[in-house]
C-alpha cells in the first residue's frame, strides 16, 4: 500500500472515535463535545449568507480578505495588546487546526523536538509528526497543571526548537498567569525555541482570569506565533475560520503552506466573520455566562460521585475530574461509562500519559444534559460498589 511513514506515524484523534460513536447512538447523554452547543448568532450567520447573495462566492487573497485581517488587527490592539500589520503579519486560516498545521509545517524540519506541555488538545503530536517533528511531553501536574521553566529545562536538547502553550487550556481548564507564561516565553527566547501560542478559548473564562496574550510582549514578538479562531469564541466552528500571527518571514512561510492546503479560508466563512467582529459583542458575553453556569452544576455533580475530586477550572468548558482513586485506567472507566451509564466523556489518557487518572466532560451541552448525566454517573457508581 502507497501510505507515506508520515502518516503511518499518526493515530486519528482518539476524541473523533468517541464522537462517531456517541453520535451513532440516541442513548447515550455527550458530555464529551469540543464544540460550543449554541448555533451560531443570529447576525453572524446573516453576514454570510448576505455574502453569498452578494456574489462572494470566488476564492478571496490567500492570508484571508483583507477588511477581515484589518478588523483582527484592530481586535488584537485593543484586547490582547498586539500589534501586529495585517498586510505581513496576520494570516486567516482555515479554523485554528490549518494554523497550526500550517505553522508547523512551514518552522519544523525533520527530527526537530517540540515541547507540549501535557495533558493537551491530542491533536498537536500529530502536526508536529506530520511535520516530521518529534513531540516531547512536558507532564504536569494536578489539579493546578501549572508548568515551569524547571520542568522546560529539563526536557530541552540541543535540537528542541518549539514550545506549544495553550491557556485557557483544553483539556485542564488552566488559565495561566501573565508572570508564569512570560517566563516560560523567555526560556524559550533564551534557547532560540518557537513559542505557539494556543489561544482559540481565549474569551472562555470565569471568576474574574485573565486570558494574557505572550505576544502583547514586544520582546517576544519574533518567538511567538499566536494561534486564535472564530470556533469558540463565536461558536463557529463549522465555518472553519482562525487566524495566526506571527512575524514577516515566519508569516510568509505559513501563507505558502497555507496557499497549498486550502489556497484560502471560505469566503462566505470570512465575511461572517467579520461580521462577528464588527458586531455586536453581547453574545459572546451571553454564551460566556451560560458557561459559568453550566460549569458550576458540572464541577458541583462530578465532585459527589465517590472517588471523583473535581476542581473548578478557570477557563474554558471542559471539567477535568481527578478519578485516580478508582485505580481503574481512564480508558476502562470512559468506556464503562459509556456502555454501562451512557454518558459519553473522553478518558485522560486521550491527552498523553500526564492525562492517565483524569476524565474530560464538557459543559458546553444543556443544563438537562449535564444533570441527567451527572445522575447517571451517579447511579453508575453507586451500582460499582
Ligand atoms: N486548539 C485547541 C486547544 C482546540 O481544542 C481546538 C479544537 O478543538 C483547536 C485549536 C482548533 O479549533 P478550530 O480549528 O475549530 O479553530
Amino acid at each position: 500500500m502507497h501510505v507515506s511513514k508520515r502518516v503511518q506515524s499518526i493515530e486519528p484523534s482518539p476524541i473523533r472515535k468517541i464522537i462517531d460513536l456517541s453520535e451513532s447512538r440516541s442513548d447515550i447523554i455527550g458530555l464529551h463535545a469540543g464544540e460550543p452547543d449554541f448555533t451560531t448568532p443570529s447576525h453572524i450567520v446573516e453576514a454570510g449568507v448576505r455574502s453569498l447573495r452578494d456574489g462572494y462566492t470566488h476564492y478571496t487573497h490567500g492570508a484571508g480578505i483583507l477588511q477581515l485581517r484589518e478588523a483582527i488587527a484592530r481586535k488584537l490592539h485593543g484586547e490582547n495588546g498586539i500589534e501586529a500589520n495585517p498586510k505581513t503579519e496576520i494570516t486567516v486560516t482555515a479554523g485554528g487546526f490549518a494554523a497550526i498545521f500550517a505553522i508547523t509545517q512551514a518552522t519544523l524540519d525533520p527530527v526537530d523536538e517540540v515541547l507540549i506541555l501535557q495533558p493537551s488538545w491530542p491533536s498537536y503530536s500529530g502536526f508536529v509528526r506530520l511535520a516530521g517533528g518529534v513531540p516531547v511531553p512536558v507532564s504536569l501536574q494536578g489539579p493546578d497543571f501549572e508548568p515551569s521553566r524547571k520542568m522546560l529545562e529539563h526536557h530541552t536538547t540541543e535540537k528542541t526548537k518549539m514550545i506549544v502553550i495553550n491557556s485557557p487550556n483544553n483539556p485542564t481548564g488552566s488559565v495561566y498567569l501573565r508572570d508564569c507564561l512570560s517566563s516560560l516565553a523567555e526560556f524559550a527566547q533564551d534557547h532560540d525555541m518557537l513559542v505557539v501560542s494556543d489561544e482559540v478559548y481565549e474569551k472562555i473564562v470565569f471568576d474574574g482570569n485573565e486570558h494574557f496574550s505572550l505576544a502583547s510582549r514586544p520582546e517576544f514578538r519574533d518567538s511567538v506565533v499566536t494561534v486564535n479562531s472564530f470556533s469558540k469564541t463565536y461558536a463557529m466552528t463549522g465555518w472553519r475560520v482562525g487566524y495566526v500571527i506571527a512575524n514577516e518571514s515566519i508569516t510568509t512561510s505559513i501563507r505558502k503552506i497555507h496557499g497549498y492546503m486550502v489556497s484560502c479560508a471560505p469566503s462566505d466563512a470570512q465575511r461572517a466573520a467579520l461580521g462577528a467582529l464588527l458586531g455586536p459583542q453581547d453574545c459572546v458575553n451571553e454564551m460566556v455566562g451560560e458557561y459559568a453556569a453550566r460549569r458550576d452544576w458540572i464541577v458541583k455533580g462530578l465532585d459527589e460521585v465517590e472517588g471523583f475530586r473535581c476542581v473548578a477550572p478557570k477557563g474554558t468548558f471542559y471539567a477535568f475530574p481527578d478519578v485516580s482513586r478508582l485505580n481503574i485506567p481512564s480508558a476502562e472507566i470512559a468506556n464503562k461509562l459509556l456502555e454501562e451509564a451512557k454518558v459519553a466523556s473522553i478518558p485522560g489518557s486521550a491527552f498523553g500519559a500526564a492525562g492517565e487518572g483524569y476524565l474530560r466532560f464538557s459543559f458546553a451541552t444543556s443544563q438537562q444534559n449535564i444533570e441527567e448525566g451527572i445522575s447517571r454517573v451517579k447511579a453508575w457508581r453507586s451500582k460499582c460498589k
